[in-house]
């Protein structure tokens, strides 16, 4: 089969590899229709996720039809379409019994990550009992692969560690696909308003389309515009999905006393907590990695129109054309692109 191989910093391609077989009695192959690439997947090539082996083939989100299953798996059987979630669960080890499936023991994100992932015509997915989720027919790939990684993120980490309720002024630093998802699904929430900060104005245009209310550049102190907003008081929720020490920092300083400050990004460097500030203030700080609790209760919101996924699909390819779509996706300040789909009907490629 083809798949989208990592060879180490800054070689990778589309190329001739392995068929995946069965490895466990829990596992089952699936034949990939519709594949996303993530921004964990650029720091991958880049090499600032050392873990992952040359050979390895890369990608955690994924649509598709299960080809074969091992014998114990039971909750899914070849012919089903299912969504692959970024996180593989075990269901059995301590954290899967408290659906902190992202911390499974024997699983969590290993997709593309420590074992072959979904970039792939066909993919070995473990505990697929677990690691999979039957798709409603209502539910394209194209909507459905948004939820495999960014929307369960953007929702789990960001607006359920961040208590948001109705009422609240949240906002969101960092309008990537996991800040835009975040967005998205605080306003599910009834937020009195959403402000969002980025750097760049494509993404705050993009913000506004999914459900801020208001934007600031980061460059322009939204730190005033968020004390404007509120009377001096700062923000219930402050998301934080960068991953940089700067935004982490603003975050908390934007939030009221007493607010939360839920961190979503992914950090390379150390943050300064500044506790001289904070301590009087009862701020509560979440962390988190994406458990995936929350997928089938985000698949029946899709099934029923409620979360605005065609709107972060800027582009599509066909599976083949991965390179490209890898380009067009590390080049997001010149093209535009938010998420880019791969696979799915065989279309051209082009804005959507
Ligand atoms: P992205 O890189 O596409 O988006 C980041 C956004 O932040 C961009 O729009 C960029 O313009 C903006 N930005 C950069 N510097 C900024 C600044 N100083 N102030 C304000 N905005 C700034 O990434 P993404 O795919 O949306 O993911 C966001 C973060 O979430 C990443 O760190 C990613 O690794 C992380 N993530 C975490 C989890 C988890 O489980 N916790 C899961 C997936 C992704
Ligand atoms: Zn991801």
């Amino acid at each position: 089969m083809k798949a989208y191989v990592f060879h180490g910093p800054g070689q990778s391609g589309w190329e001739e590899t392995a068929d995946p077989v069965l490895g466990e009695p829990t596992d089952a192959i699936v034949r990939v229709d519709a594949v996303t690439v993530c921004g964990t997947d650029l720091h991958i090539l880049k090499g600032d996720v050392p873990e992952v082996r040359p050979g390895t083939v890369l990608g955690h989100e994924a649509v598709g039809e299960i080809v074969e299953a091992g014998r114990d798996v039971h909750s899914v059987r070849p012919g089903d379409r299912v969504l692959i979630s970024c996180i593989s669960a075990c269901g059995r080890c301590r954290y899967c019994r408290e659906a902190m499936y992202g911390q499974c023991r024997g699983g969590g994100w290993v997709l593309g990550h420590l074992i072959d992932g979904t970039q792939a015509e066909y993919v070995r997915v473990p505990y697929a009992d677990f690691s999979v989720h039957q798709l409603p027919a209502t539910v394209t790939d194209q909507d459905a692969v948004l939820l495999a990684d960014i929307f369960p993120t953007g929702y789990e980490v960001g607006v359920l560690n961040g208590h948001v309720r109705p009422g609240d002024t949240i906002v969101v630093v960092g309008a990537g696909p996991v800040g835009l998802a975040a967005i998205a699904t605080a306003r599910l929430l009834s937020p009195e308003r959403i402000v969002a900060v980025d750097v760049t104005a494509a993404r705050l245009e993009a913000a506004r389309k999914v459900g801020a209310d208001a934007v600031a550049a980061a460059q322009e102190n939204p730190e005033q515009l968020v004390a404007d907003l509120t009377g001096g008081l700062g923000a219930d929720v402050a998301i934080e999905a960068v991953g940089v020490p700067d935004t982490f920092e603003m975050c908390t300083r934007m939030v009221r006393p007493g607010g939360h400050v839920a961190n979503v990004g992914v950090h390379g460097k150390p943050a300064t907590l500044h506790l001289e500030d904070l301590w009087s203030k009862n701020i509560t700080i979440t962390t988190g990695l994406v458990d995936t609790h929350s997928t089938p209760t985000l698949l029946r919101m899709a099934a029923a129109g409620r979360l605005p996924t065609a709107q972060l699909v800027t582009h599509t390819f066909p599976l083949d054309r991965m390179e490209e779509a890898y380009d067009v996706f590390a080049r997001a300040a010149d093209t535009g692109a938010l998420k880019v789909v791969l696979g799915g009907p065989r279309r051209d490629v082009g804005a959507v």
